[in-house]
């Protein structure tokens, strides 16, 4: 039902359907409800005739009566035929339209719900239709999609959004507001490899669940790392990130965890795979390199199902499969210098603290940001320079309030928002080059990426409106009845997306 993902994605229909309109198209459709549906408007055009028609011969008024009468006949056969189609169409998808009156499904052979979070870094919104993808389809066709992707937040890169899909927090709650950065107050360098829990504010996942009495297991994940309250990262259940680790070698260990004695068992699993997002960066997301890594790793979650169906434990596991952000085509062309700017302020690499796709400028002290922002604009918007119109600098405060990138000193004073697949660069070089990037504004839909939930608390073949990644913290909270900490998402999101559990 409506599950065919044949469509490619740029046809995709913006408006979902709803009850109504399945009503209207069925009557328009049906060639007996449309027959009476014409007959209705004759009669109602003869009855709005109706005074002039009884005031003239008896023959009229026969005729007049025998009109009517077909008029109450097909009335009445087409409003059978609606009722008939409503109730069978809220039985067929009863899930489909009030999933939390649903209840979620009684567990068969795990003791307590499990969660297995699965990221493929990269993934944007609509690659699934970019090739067959057999296995991502029968996730999404059995269970519980966002229908137009899942949001990112902004900055849309790695290491923020993956954070935010395990704390619940915007960037600038959680601390880590870029995938690297320095802290103002110490001078000290954030990076990739940063395992200080100084760096990793909120608490992730993993801490929630260890709090509770029960087991996490990390098969990587930005922060997993790190020691955290009762998150130690234990050795046999924490991964320290080794890039070259095949992912079947992922999977594999991930499915070993399904082999323990039930009291040992984690209850909450991640496993990330880094493409698509290596070879989007490359080729951008159009290439036939990316269609093959989406179908790679649609057969890798085609052997986890595999491994979790030969234990039997399948239908029991909540998977949630998501993305951390899209990507997007640049190319050489479309490229912003800050060297431009000279003539009316001269913004040194010194300053800048990141420049594409997020402009991080801090200027030296003495040096007024608000300033450096009014003469940047004027520059940018004197038609002088090259795809200047593309680039609009803010003072951070100033943002739009949407964007959440504010509440942090580790955010630099100025940030820059770029047009979606242009790059600022400090000065004009000879490397050309096209490829991909992402960063960008989170609102921009080609930063978007995938959310599906499969599972005993998932309803089957429901899709979702979108939504930003910053729930999703409260969904897994809430599949593992534990209380989880504070957050940016909604208490109520988990009972708009999940079935009902006592
Ligand atoms: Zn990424």
């Amino acid at each position: 039902m409506g599950s065919d993902k044949q469509t490619p994605v740029p046809t995709v229909d913006e408006d979902p359907p709803t009850p109504s309109t399945a009503l209207l198209s069925f009557n328009t459709e049906d060639s007996s409800s449309a027959a009476s549906d014409d007959s209705a408007a004759a009669a109602a055009a003869s009855a709005s005739k109706g005074k002039s028609f009884l005031s003239e011969k008896p023959t009229t008024t026969i005729v007049f009566i025998s009109l009517l009468l077909l008029t109450c006949i097909a009335l009445s056969a087409a409003s059978a035929f609606a009722f008939l189609f409503f109730s069978s169409s809220s039985d067929g998808s009863r899930s489909a339209l009030a999933p939390s009156q649903a209840a979620a499904r009684p567990l068969v052979k795990l003791q307590r719900p499990v969660v297995l979070l699965v990221s493929s870094d990269g993934f944007r919104f609509g690659y699934q239709f970019k090739t067959d993808t057999p296995n991502i389809r029968r996730l999404i066709a059995n269970g519980t999609g966002a229908e137009q992707g899942l949001i990112p937040v902004f900055p849309s890169l790695t290491f923020p959004n993956h954070y935010s899909i395990v704390t619940g927090l915007y960037p600038a709650y959680h601390g880590i507001i870029n995938n690297f950065f320095v802290d103002p107050n110490t001078g000290d360098y954030f990076t990739m490899g940063s395992h200080e829990p100084k760096w990793w504010l909120g608490e992730p996942l993993w801490e929630t669940v260890v709090k509770h009495g029960l087991r996490a297991a990390t098969y990587f994940w930005p922060g997993s790392e790190v020691n955290k309250g009762p998150w130690t990262c234990p050795k046999e259940f924490c991964k320290f990130y080794n890039g070259s680790v095949p992912f079947e070698e992922r999977v594999d260990t991930v499915l070993s965890y399904f082999d323990l004695p039930a009291e040992e068992m984690p209850a909450f699993m991640t496993l990330y795979f880094e493409d698509p997002d290596h070879q989007g960066h490359k080729v951008g997301p159009d290439d036939p390199q990316i269609t093959e890594a989406v179908a790679r790793i649609d057969w890798m979650m085609g052997k986890l199902i595999k491994g979790l169906e030969e234990r039997g434990v399948f239908d029991d596991v909540n998977i949630i499969m998501v993305g951390d952000h899209g990507m997007v085509g640049t190319c050489d062309k479309k490229l912003i210098f800050l060297d431009e700017l000279n003539p009316w302020i001269e913004v040194p690499p010194a300053w800048v603290q990141s420049h594409t796709p997020l402009l991080a400028i801090k200027p030296p002290p003495g040096v007024s940001p608000a300033d450096v922002v009014e003469k940047m604009n004027e520059g940018l918007q004197s038609g002088k320079v090259t795809n200047g119109k593309y680039l609009k600098v803010y003072l951070k405060e100033n943002l739009p309030s949407r964007l959440h990138y504010a509440a942090s000193d580790r955010i630099a004073p100025i940030i820059g928002l770029i047009d979606e697949g242009f790059k600022v660069e400090q000065k004009k070089s000879k490397r050309q080059e096209c490829g991909g990037a992402h960063g960008y504004d989170n609102s921009i839909f080609s930063m978007r990426t995938i959310f599906i939930g499969h599972g005993p608390n998932f309803a089957q073949g429901r899709k979702v409106p979108s939504f930003e990644n910053v729930q999703i913290y409260n969904l897994i909270t809430s599949i593992l009845k534990i209380q989880g900490a504070p957050n940016n998402g909604s208490y109520s999101f988990p009972q708009s997306v999940l079935l009902s559990t006592p």
